[in-house]
């Protein structure tokens, strides 16, 4: 066995939260998807596919080293979405507290000396970043076409911005 007591209990709460992560996006990507803007929401089910992604990954990484997977109760997303500008911001809002958890893990990994388990979280660290500085430029993005959110829609199916083979490119490897 590999990982710790404590850190594969701190893990498996992070599978809740990605798994989580993955609902509020559907349940955001839905809201724009009624709305009849289709860039916007295609941005946001692939968000949904990659936290599923995020789940994933930390759920084999318990089981490579040898840990139980625990998967805990996923809350319900949040689903009255107001604007465009109130579901971005609540995205931005996630990734910034995503961040903050995965620092957490690590500062764990490092507390233990487990060399393998910072070897691991580093790929989420760099993800964060990519996460974190996307959502803060559609967020710019869309503060901007606030009067009209067609135009922001017409934007991102000119300008994607999220770059292929960015972070994301690797995951599956
Ligand atoms: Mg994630």
């Amino acid at each position: 066995m590999l990982i710790s007591e404590n850190l594969d209990k701190a893990i498996n709460e992070q599978v809740g939260r990605e798994f989580g992560a993955s609902l509020q996006y559907i349940s955001i990507a839905t809201y724009f998807d009624t709305d009849n803007l289709p860039n916007l929401a295609a941005f946001f089910y692939r968000q949904a596919d990659e936290e599923h992604m995020h789940a994933m990954k930390f759920v084999n990484y318990i089981v490579d080293a040898g840990g139980k997977v625990e998967i805990p109760a996923i809350p319900a997303p949040k689903s009255d979405i107001g604007s465009a500008q109130e579901a971005v911001e609540l995205a931005l809002e996630w990734e910034v507290e995503v961040t903050r958890q995965i620092n957490g893990l690590m500062s764990l990994a490092i507390e233990e000396n487990d060399y393998i388990a910072q070897d691991f979280l580093r790929w989420f660290e760099t993800e964060q970043l990519e996460e974190v500085s996307t959502m803060d430029r559609l967020l710019s993005i869309v503060r901007r076409g606030v009067d009209n959110i067609l135009f922001v829609d017409d934007y991102l199916s000119r300008n994607p911005i999220v770059e292929e083979g960015s972070a994301e490119g690797d995951a599956s490897a």
